[in-house]
């Protein structure tokens, strides 16, 4: 009954809500189904057939084939990069949109029976299928609106240039990578919008939009010990398996040092504009650079943790060779999650004094540097904020640093500053992504084409 009496508010709620015309939903939608139904995980498929579907609809609506390139390291790994030009003689960079086409392995038994990843099903509000959220949204979105601004006679102050990317969910065939190092002209820009950012609501509310202007990076850590081994019936104090298990409690105990730098403490000084209770005091302080705040709060909350210092977890583990031997060898993986401006080596230094024991070695298995992040554009904020207040009056703009990894980093170590922004709102600890029955909400996803359709003809106006 209480379902009910909502009913008409919520249908007013979404009345009023604003969306882009219905023949501009259907193109988004279309588009959005077909790359969902091509299957590209990124192990075992392929992402050629989707760019290449993207293409037949670009060259359908009048690009030519000269601003389209297709092509990556191997055949099943293709990119597309579309340049829509703007004013003849501009002088200003080109405005970079990107997106990944790849997508998290999904297996139809691991879903829900009445649900297949590789179909696009539509119900009770939401689009289902395996890349609705991560990243097929806001790839198609791009798409859409490229072709509506060519439609409309759209002359941008700036070149825009799109580009859909292969292997961001950690394939060898990296799509930004591979471009910046073979074909950086093609994609080379003054800034770039991309994945994570993104909307929170709590009980279906819109409450915050997220930018992403920096991100923690990954090393991964191989703690391994050897030994000259022996017969199991005599045992020796010196042990492969003790020293690792030694090094991991050392390891568990500790903490990295808290830290705040100019986006998460802005983070959470909007954040705290968005909760409610007795830890909204704590969040306000944690903006003012309190660290016995950073102590509470990362102490409760390990979502808020990990924003708050470089974090380490081991997260797998081998050893030993027979029931009846002294094992030889014994071996962790820690995987880092880095603040930004934590430097490898210094991860490394402190995790070989956490460790201290010098049976165990501590490596790190690729080489990686750390990239700050990107400064906060006071004219890419003033048309999010903008665009935000006429959509979605009340919801509060955040600049974030996501505790994950994208195709930013690569980006903004090239020199290409990015900001993760889509528009895309998702129930607050409800995210689907690279899980089961991954959803996008219906709303959400015209919501935010209309959002990017604004804030990237804005970017780009004279
Ligand atoms: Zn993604």
């Amino acid at each position: 009954m209480k379902r009910l009496a909502l009913f008409p508010l919520i249908s007013l709620a979404l009345l009023a809500q604003k969306m882009p015309p219905e023949a501009e939903k259907q193109l988004a939608h279309d588009i959005y189904k077909e790359m969902i139904e091509i299957n590209s995980s990124v192990t075992t498929s392929t992402t050629t057939p989707v760019v290449q579907a993207v293409a037949r609809r670009l060259r359908a609506a009048g690009f030519p084939e000269s601003d389209i390139f297709l092509g990556g390291p191997v055949p099943g790994k293709w990119n597309i990069v579309v340049r829509y030009h703007g004013a003849p003689g501009s002088k200003l960079k080109p405005l970079l949109l990107l997106a990944h086409t790849d997508v998290v392995e999904a297996k139809k038994e691991d879903w829900s029976p009445d649900l297949d990843p590789f179909k696009f099903i539509e119900r009770d509000g939401f689009f289902y299928g395996r890349g609705t959220a991560d990243d097929k949204a806001q790839a198609a979105i791009w798409v859409a609106n490229l072709i509506r601004y060519k439609r409309e006679g759209f002359v941008p102050n700036r070149d825009i240039i799109m580009a859909l990317t292969a292997d961001e969910e950690g394939g060898t065939h990296n799509g930004v990578r591979w471009l910046l190092d073979k074909h950086k002209d093609l994609i080379d820009a003054d800034f770039a919008l991309n994945e994570g950012g993104g909307g929170e609501m709590v009980n279906g509310k819109k409450i915050s939009l997220n930018v992403q202007v920096a991100e923690k990076y990954v090393m991964n850590f191989r703690f391994e010990v050897r030994n000259k081994g022996g017969h199991s019936s005599v045992p020796l104090p010196d042990n492969a398996i003790y020293h690792l298990a030694g090094a991991l409690t050392r390891l568990s105990q500790y903490n990295f040092p808290l830290k705040s730098n100019e986006v998460t403490k802005n983070y959470f000084s909007q954040l705290a504009k968005t909760e409610t209770g007795p830890v909204v005091a704590s969040l306000k302080q944690i903006g003012e650079g309190s660290l016995e705040a950073m102590n509470r709060v990362a102490a409760e909350y390990p979502r808020w943790n990990s924003m708050l210092r470089t974090t380490c977890v081991a997260t797998m583990l081998e050893g030993g060779h027979a029931t009846n031997a002294l094992p030889q060898l014994a071996a962790a993986t820690v995987n880092c999650r880095v603040m930004p401006d934590d430097s490898p080596e210094f991860v490394l230094e402190t995790l070989k004094k956490v460790v201290a024991d010098d049976k165990v070695t501590v490596t790190s298995s690729r080489a990686t540097t750390a990239v700050p992040g990107s400064a906060l554009r006071p004219d890419l904020m003033k048309q999010i904020t903008r665009i935000t207040d006429t959509l979605w009056p009340g919801v509060v703009v955040i600049p974030s640093m996501s505790t994950g990894a994208t195709d930013g980093k690569a980006l903004r170590a090239a020199g290409i500053e990015t900001y993760g922004v889509s528009g895309l709102f998702g129930e607050r600890g409800e995210s689907r992504a690279h899980g089961q029955d991954e959803r996008m909400s219906q709303d959400s996803f015209y919501g935010a084409q209309l959002f990017l359709y604004d804030l990237v003809r804005a970017l780009a106006a004279n």
